[in-house]
């Protein structure tokens, strides 16, 4: 990785040129390196991280037990770890951060699945960047994505929702923010916590498309897809599922197209206090009408000529 105070990150050149975080087999050059690892399915794991965690000087981790138990399976040992997850973030970065500083090659990884999904790794990467430190990714798994891919539920907008508040009064008042997001939701949830959150869900987003993804890559991978309340039924009656889980809504029905009348209406309560300008930029932003359609029907409605 190339170094220096104007290198803020690097990626793949449109000209083609290769990362060199191990150019012919030697180690890694200095910098943070954010590896992907399998969400549940060994072979999962890149070729790539497989030569990174091997060459780096330091891998920082959530639980050096799960990472140490994922190192050992790919035959990689003598590589130290430090611990870095939401409880020690604080603490632990400015140790990080002067070991980047000293040109380490320091691999960050999540428990399981893409670091900074739901952990604390965009605080280090945001410091690295501040700092002018070289930051990249080695891209893999990630059970947002494939829960999303497999959700049958529109793939071109989505909302990356993480985890839900634990609280009743938070969780609902989130769910009310992203009632009106024209897009997919991606949620992670707990199984014990899964069908209150499935039936709350339902009361605040409304009647929508769901699909629960468990054990994504394992062995028994299952999605169930439905109705929201229909799934929250299921699963308060079959109970908290076995494994891990991930929520995806279906975005918001369109609403239906506004009828002439419904925009006459309001233009005529509008033009009761607002000039035929006002009025239309009024209803032009209510209705999403083009302005100038508005503002012709506002003027014809004001001279009284409109049928
Ligand atoms: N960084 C990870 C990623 O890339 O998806 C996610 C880590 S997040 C702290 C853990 C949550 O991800 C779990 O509670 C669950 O919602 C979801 N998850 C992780 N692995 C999963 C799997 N194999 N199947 C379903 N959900 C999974």
């Amino acid at each position: 990785m190339r170094d220096g105070a104007k290198v803020v990150s690097r990626s793949r050149s449109s000209t083609g040129e290769q990362p060199n975080e191990s150019p012919a087999g030697s180690k890694p050059a200095a910098g943070l390196y954010l590896v992907s690892t399998p969400i549940g399915n060994l072979d999962d794991i890149s070729l790539r991280a497989i030569k990174l965690l091997r060459g780096a000087d330091l891998i920082a981790c959530e639980d050096t037990r799960v990472t140490g138990k994922l190192l050992s399976l790919l035959g990689i040992g003598g590589v130290p770890l430090a611990s870095y997850h939401e409880h020690n973030a604080e603490r632990a970065r400015p140790a990080l951060l002067a070991r980047l500083r000293q040109g380490a090659a320091v691999a960050l990884v999540s428990d399981a699945g893409t670091p900074l999904l739901s952990d604390p790794g965009y605080r280090l990467v945001a410091a690295c960047l501040a700092e002018g430190l070289a930051v990249t990714s080695l891209p893999g798994a990630s059970a947002a994505l494939t829960a999303l891919q497999l959700s049958g539920l529109p793939c071109d907008r989505f909302l990356f929702a993480g985890f839900l508040p634990a609280k009743e009064g938070p969780r609902r008042n989130t769910l009310a923010g992203l009632a009106t997001v024209p897009a997919s939701l991606v949620f992670y949830e707990s199984p014990r916590r899964l069908a209150e959150s499935l039936a709350e869900m339902s009361a605040v987003l409304g009647p929508r498309q769901a699909a629960v993804a468990r054990e994504l890559t394992k062995l028994y991978e299952e999605v169930r897809r439905g109705g929201l309340a229909e799934l929250a039924a299921h699963y308060a009656e079959a109970g908290p599922p076995k494994g891990e889980v991930v929520v995806v809504v279906g975005p918001p029905a369109e609403a239906p197209p506004a009828s002439p009348e419904t925009v006459d209406e309001q233009l005529r309560r509008a033009l009761a206090e607002l000039s035929p300008r006002d009025a239309a930029t009024t209803v032009a932003a209510a209705t999403g009408l083009p302005r100038r359609q508005v503002y012709a029907r506002a003027v014809a409605l004001a001279k009284g000529r409109a049928e």
